[in-house]
């Protein structure tokens, strides 16, 4: 069976020409396709017979909402999407003023390791397809009547590991005949797996890059992220300045705030050092609670922040959005695993 919600729009062409089609049934089955169809029959401006022939050969699943919680505070979904194998996977819809942001997973389960993190717990069990990243972003948008603005890849699973899939998501979501979302309205998020940040430096996209930091020193970084011994927080940091370089693109770097681990001022002078010569935004985020983890949050959010900016160096205590509801970093579908998902 062909997934043909994998595709981008050129390759979409060459398959109905190889099927002895006009091209621009191309371009009308992608538009269906991100406007989320469900079915071939329901495409009316497609031959009756090319339907059918299509239902016979071409994939057509929809992601199933299992699990959708609505925060009372904030209006915050969180979908829990079962997938045509039956692994699940969340999505998160936040509305900010700017508009509605969908936070999508790139892989079931993560394979990284962060000592603080839900999401990696049970490991990664396979990566999503771009079929399937473009569904979370579409079937959030149809199920919540929500119009879509930003993308953020920053729930389970990391982006650069699975970076082939993530590309051509990108590609079908950044099309005008697609959902058209522009580059600057999506953000990456990743561990720091440096040939990922190395390979989309050189294609110079306008997407937000942000960086998973978590410490500025080897022994605290190592610590918390294995990823740090693969690739160090000094390769990093001259990957990033390299980034930015090339792309004219300021980073965001992600900080996970833990009670004395990573907060103390040291720590924030040692990130303003390495910093420097590029204008990086700081994201410091009360750290979500996970059951198994050691980490309770830092007490000392607002110290380090005035600390950083003492540097010059721009940082902000990231909102919380959906604490009521689960609403971070894989702990639905950990609940769903560990069978503590009750409705
Ligand atoms: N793998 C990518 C994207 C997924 S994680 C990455 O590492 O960037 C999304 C963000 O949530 C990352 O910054 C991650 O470090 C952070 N995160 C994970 N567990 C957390 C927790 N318990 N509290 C706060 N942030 C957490």
């Amino acid at each position: 069976m062909t997934d043909i919600k994998s595709m981008t729009l050129p390759e979409l062409r060459d398959f109905f020409q190889g099927l002895g089609e006009p091209a621009f049934r191309g371009k009308q089955v992608f538009s269906w396709l991100s406007r989320g169809a469900a079915s071939f029959g329901g495409m009316s401006n497609l031959p009756a017979s090319l339907r059918e022939r299509l239902g016979e050969s071409c994939l057509l699943a929809v992601p199933k909402a299992v699990r959708k919680q609505v925060s009372a505070r904030d209006g915050t979904i969180k979908y829990l999407w079962e997938l045509a194998d039956g692994n699940c996977i969340e999505s998160v819809l936040m509305r900010y003023r700017y508009g509605n942001t969908v936070c999508i997973s790139s892989q079931a389960g993560c394979r990284m390791g962060c000592a603080f993190c839900a999401s990696t717990i049970a490991g990664k069990v396979r990566d999503l397809t771009p079929g399937e990243m473009l569904d979370q972003v579409v079937f959030t948008g149809k199920d919540s009547g929500a119009p879509i603005s930003n993308i953020v890849l920053m729930g389970i699973g990391e982006p650069m590991d699975n970076l082939d899939a993530v590309l051509k998501f990108l590609e079908i979501v950044n099309h005008p005949d697609g959902l058209n979302i522009g580059m600057r309205h999506i953000s990456l998020s990743t561990c720091g797996v440096l040939p990922g940040i190395r390979r989309l430096a050189e294609l110079g996209l306008q997407l937000t890059l942000s960086v998973s930091l978590h410490a500025p020193d080897r022994e605290t970084r190592s610590r918390l992220m294995p990823v740090n011994r693969a690739y160090d927080v000094e390769e990093l940091f001259a990957a990033c300045h390299d980034y930015f370089e090339k792309t004219g693109r300021r980073i965001s770097f992600e900080y996970a705030m833990i009670d004395g681990v990573n907060d103390q001022d040291w720590q924030a002078d040692l990130i303003a050092k390495r910093l420097r010569g590029m204008p990086g935004h700081v994201n410091l985020i009360p750290l979500n609670d996970v059951a198994e983890s050691p980490f309770r949050p830092s007490r000392r959010m607002a110290a380090f922040q005035k600390r950083l900016e003492s540097h010059g160096i721009t940082a902000t205590v990231r909102r919380s959005l959906g604490g009521d509801i689960d609403a971070a970093c894989g702990q639905l579908r950990r609940k769903a695993e560990k069978g503590e998902d009750s409705q």
